[in-house]
């Protein structure tokens, strides 16, 4: 396998596994793509990124769903533009790109990839608990911020909850 190829392969599983992901973009970007190539394959003819789709078809009261790429170029501006139009079936296509992949993994490549995706979950818990931690200082913020309301306001003899009921209730 070419470098090229291998490098786009590692980028994609880092951004598959980034845990900054959802800024970068919702739903249907090409890291939430259940398409493997999606947003690595170019078409061969214009470079446009090739798109994944979806074709159902109905036979004897069954309906099969195919997968194709296409470029994006040609699916935008329609049918003037045939030379771009070839659809490449899925399974084909991933098929012989992954027995290259499982043909150049050696066990090095392996370890990197391991490490890598080891990276960014450890990456993204930490985020998590920087996250939970600051809420939970925030939560603590706001009870000791009641109790005190609730204090005053006891002093001034309009009987407010307690902090312990407003805990509890909470
Ligand atoms: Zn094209």
């Amino acid at each position: 396998m070419d470098t090229e190829l291998w490098d786009a392969v590692r980028a994609r599983l880092a951004e598959v596994n980034a845990p900054a992901v959802g800024h970068r973009g919702g739903p249907g970007t090409a890291a939430y793509s259940p398409y493997l190539l999606s947003g690595l394959l170019r078409c061969g003819v214009c470079g446009a990124r090739m798109h994944a789709q979806t074709v159902t078809r109905r036979k004897r009261g069954q309906s099969y769903a195919y997968g194709f790429y296409v470029c994006g170029f040609a699916k935008d501006k329609g049918p003037s533009v045939w030379p771009h139009r070839t659809w490449y079936r899925r399974d084909r296509l991933e098929g012989s790109i992954l027995s290259r992949f499982r043909k150049a993994m050696t066990p090095e490549r392996i370890e990197t990839v391991a490490r890598t995706v080891n990276a960014h979950l450890d990456a993204a818990v930490r985020q998590r608990q920087t996250r939970l931690s600051g809420l939970k200082s925030e939560v603590l913020r706001l009870e000791t911020e009641a109790a005190r309301n609730s204090s005053a306001q006891n002093r001034s003899g309009r009987g407010a909850r307690s902090p312990n009921t407003w805990t509890a209730t909470r």
